[in-house]
């Protein structure tokens, strides 16, 4: 049995509540992480070790300290319009290095790969939910990384019998039902913590990128999935590529979509306060509509999301009023 995880970026976000769920299920993570932009205190009751991906001697110690059978990747940039800004910063972080990665995976005979992914690899939607089969065609360097990351997956599995699934993330958000961990991104850019912020009078006012998009109420419609639920699709993604020894894709969400003046909708609801909103410009790199078929998932790994909405928002409530870091 897969048992000792390396989880690369794991002191992050998602790869914080990922490693809590791979300790609940009897798995033993251990952490690299360089701290960049993660947390030491997100990760305080498992192994750590602090520096860089590409690093191969380190990367080849640890295989070797830790007896690792299986590496999860969440070290990625993922801030859109800075990738916009900054493509060389995105296709070095997240394409060159995970280069690196795999070539000390693949010396190092380590055969199993979770690669976080993300919607953004399929740029604008042909068709209202977005299926693995979705044509791709990223309309930002970040979607552009990944997809780059992708591609190449496929190449270290044929030369290398490197076995990898990528999980292609909608929109994630919540916290932890603990309140223990959550979202900490500095500078925050997402929408679900940037709204609560400003509820917490933490920030001034939101502001809502684009109404004139060709959606119903003119704002953006994302499909938002709670961070536990995707930490669970790991656990049966890493059991299900052990079990077929294939390669997979597969595209995370729970299907619904919700527009930017909705959550913010919702969020004055849950929150009880009536905080400023200002319409703004357009972001670049921002498609209209984004939500997810997740068909594949329910079919061969069992995953349904158990989040909705106002829990969503609920539990980054909690901890947005309550942060430990
Ligand atoms: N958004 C917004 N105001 C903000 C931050 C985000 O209107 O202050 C919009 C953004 O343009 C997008 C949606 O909210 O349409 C979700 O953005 P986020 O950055 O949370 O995630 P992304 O979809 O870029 O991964």
């Amino acid at each position: 049995m897969l048992k000792n995880i390396l989880v690369i970026g794991g002191a992050g976000y998602i790869g914080s509540h990922v490693v809590r769920a791979l300790s609940a299920q009897g798995y033993t993570p251990v952490v690299l992480d360089n701290l960049s932009k993660g947390h030491r205190e997100a990760v305080s009751h498992v192994p750590f070790e602090q520096g860089n991906l590409q690093d191969k001697p380190l990367l080849t110690k640890i295989f070797n300290r830790y007896h690792i059978d299986a590496v999860m990747h969440f070290a990625a940039f993922i801030d859109v319009g800075e990738s916009v800004k900054k493509p060389e910063m995105y296709f070095q972080n997240n394409t060159t290095h995970v280069r690196y990665l795999l070539e000390a995976m693949a010396e190092n005979k380590i055969a199993y790969f979770i690669f976080s992914s993300t919607a953004a690899i399929f740029g604008e939607p042909v068709k209202e939910k977005i299926d693995e089969n979705h044509p791709k065609n990223p309309i930002n360097p970040y979607g552009k990384s990944k997809w780059m990351t992708e591609k190449m997956l496929e190449d270290f599995d044929t030369a290398y019998g490197l076995k990898s699934t990528a999980l292609r993330y909608f929109n994630a958000c919540g916290a932890d039902d603990s309140g223990d961990i959550g979202e900490s991104h500095s500078p925050e850019t997402h929408l679900i913590p940037l709204v609560l912020q400003a509820a917490a009078g933490k920030r001034e006012y939101i502001r809502i990128f684009g109404t004139d998009y060709p959606t119903p109420d003119g704002t953006c419609i994302r499909d938002y999935v709670h961070v536990n639920d995707l930490a669970r699709a790991h656990i049966l993604a890493l059991e299900k590529m052990e079990k077929d020894n294939v390669s997979e894709r597969f595209n995370l969400g729970s299907g619904n979509g919700y527009s930017v003046a909705q959550i913010i909708h919702e969020a004055k609801k849950i929150t009880g306060v009536d905080f400023m909103v200002k319409n703004a410009p357009r972001r670049a790199g921002d498609p209209a509509v984004l939500v997810a078929d997740s068909s594949k998932a329910e079919r061969l790994l069992g995953w349904k999301p158990q989040y909705d909405l106002t829990r969503m928002i609920q539990t980054a409530w909690n901890w947005e009023k309550n942060r430990k870091y």
